[in-house]
């Protein structure tokens, strides 16, 4: 009897329990729900030699509206279009701060000040989230520091002449290649030589030399410190910021770096 009576009493306190446990769930799940309505802030330094910055930012910000990826954009155009400049933007000792990921869409082959360049990747290593776009990869390639080579994840100098490349994808199962068909074709656009991957780079796809049939990592994921890293090789023509499937990359890349995936 006495059994009997304490049976429904423990049957309430699992109740409770599980009660309490499921309110937890559906907290947690509108937790996650506005985290993910809530826009990324995003930092987009994109200026120097080569290429219509213009046209391409204007893509970046209609591919992300397209997905219907909330963003809050800070555009930095400084430094005019040759291949040497120092901004004015980062001199601002806390110019990263605000900021969920910072996409590099710039091109200053020959600036080499490692002062400079360290104001740039410390910020990163602390903890701002990258993307890195074509010309970025030869950015600062003259410096003596590899700092920013270790934020790229990758070490190139050169390119092979401008073609149609076929990308193939090595990581299918990665979350931002999910969309992204292999053996897609990059219709005019320029193969980075890789000399080096870094050790915390995780190559995505590849792309082969016409020139020595070797192949080269064109999409990748990198660590730097406490920064995730997302990057990709290809952006020199308008035509690449104009092919939907290089967009929806870019677009998948940049959440992700900003954790927002
Ligand atoms: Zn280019």
């Amino acid at each position: 009897m006495k059994h009997f009576r304490l049976a429904p009493l423990a049957f309430a306190l699992i109740a409770l329990v599980s009660l309490d446990a499921s309110a937890q769930d559906l907290n947690a799940t509108k937790a996650t729900a506005s985290q993910s309505n809530e826009a990324i802030r995003v930092l987009l330094i994109t200026s120097g030699c080569c290429h219509d910055y213009d046209f391409q930012t204007k893509k970046l910000q209609l591919a992300f509206e397209k997905h219907g990826v909330p963003v809050q954009w800070t555009v930095v155009n400084e430094g005019g279009n040759g291949t040497e400049a120092q901004i004015d933007f980062y001199k601002d000792a806390s110019w990263a701060k605000n900021f969920d990921v910072c996409i590099h869409n710039e091109c200053f082959a020959n600036t080499t000040d490692p002062a400079y360049i360290r104001s740039i990747t410390q910020p990163h290593y602390d903890g701002l989230n990258a993307v890195v776009i074509h010309c970025a990869m030869h950015t600062y390639r003259g410096a003596e520091i590899d700092n920013w080579r270790q934020l790229l994840g990758v070490t190139s100098r050169r390119h092979d002449h401008r073609s149609a490349y076929s990308v193939k994808v090595t990581k299918k199962d990665h979350p931002i290649m999910e969309t992204f068909p292999d053996g897609h074709t990059i219709e005019d656009d320029e193969l980075y030589i890789i000399e080096k991957v870094w050790p915390h780079t995780t190559v995505l796809a590849t792309s082969k030399s016409e020139k020595t049939g070797k192949d080269h990592p064109v999409i990748w994921t990198n660590q730097y410190g406490k920064a995730r890293v997302f990057g990709t090789t290809y952006g020199h023509s308008n035509s690449t910021f104009d092919d939907p499937q290089f967009m929806d990359l870019v677009v998948r890349g940049t959440t992700w770096a900003a954790a927002k995936r």
